[in-house]
């Protein structure tokens, strides 16, 4: 399940360079019994599967040996994965996710073994594996160096806060539809302030939950009580 997001893009470039290591652990391999199996029926009857204490518990200690490395369970009733928590775990060494299937793992290793569950949203998928990969690509991208230009990162949206500003490219005209000219005139500070406006536009319009959380610098509080004023002139 993770051959693709090691195959090509911006996190293969980061694995070849060495500046982020991905190890994928099958639990199967952790299964004591012969026939390998990593999953049971559930004490007190009902549906599905739940997967074993054993396998997890012995691939989580296997990967560590003895040292203290962060267990993250991937799941629902995790904390909500977001930008905050992206920039979090890029700060740690090493991180280990465990990726659930079925009804989910024994409770057990939420007691005892991760030291907490994370959830990419509210929903619910078949297993932990696109979530981790969701993880992994979002926090990666916070290693230095894995994003071309580490400008990049910042002028993304939520890393200050706020929505990125549009972007533009090639045609200057395409099908009528035009680029705006602010952005031919050459005069950087112009485009600055416009990026900046655009962005506070964007993120007001979209998500003004993020407006509201956020503490606005005096410029741009300045530029928000403008474009409020703007948009009620409309
Ligand atoms: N019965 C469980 C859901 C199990 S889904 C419940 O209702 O809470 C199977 C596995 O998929 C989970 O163990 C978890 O690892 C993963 N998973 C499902 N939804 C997820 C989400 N929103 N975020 C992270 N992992 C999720």
């Amino acid at each position: 399940m993770f051959g693709s997001i090691l195959s090509g893009g911006v996190l293969r470039k980061a694995l070849d360079r060495g500046l982020i290591e991905i190890k994928v652990h099958n639990l199967r391999d952790f299964a004591e019994s012969k026939h390998k199996q990593v999953d049971d029926r559930p004490f007190g009857g009902g549906r599905g599967m739940v997967l074993k204490p054993e396998p997890i518990f012995r691939a989580v200690e296997k990967i560590n040996r003895g040292e203290k490395i962060p267990v993250y369970l991937l799941s629902p009733q995790g904390r909500r994965f977001d930008d905050r928590l992206a920039k979090e775990l890029a700060r740690l060494s090493r991180v280990i996710l465990v990726c659930g299937r079925y009804e989910g793992v024994d409770e057990r290793v939420i007691e005892s073994l991760a030291d907490d569950e994370i959830s990419i949203g509210d929903y619910v998928l078949t297993g932990g594996e696109p979530a981790a990969w969701v993880i992994v690509d979002a926090v990666s991208r916070f290693i230095p160096q894995v994003v071309g230009k580490a400008d990049s990162v910042r002028q993304d949206s939520f890393f200050r806060g706020i929505f990125d500003h549009p972007h533009y490219t090639r045609p200057r005209n395409f099908r009528g539809l035009k680029v705006p000219e602010i952005l031919f005139s050459g005069d950087h500070k112009r485009i600055e302030e416009w990026r900046a406006r655009k962005a506070l536009e964007k993120t007001w319009m979209k998500r003004p939950d993020l407006i509201d959380r956020k503490k606005l610098s005096p410029e741009d509080k300045k530029r928000f009580e403008e474009i409020k004023k703007e948009r009620k002139q409309k």
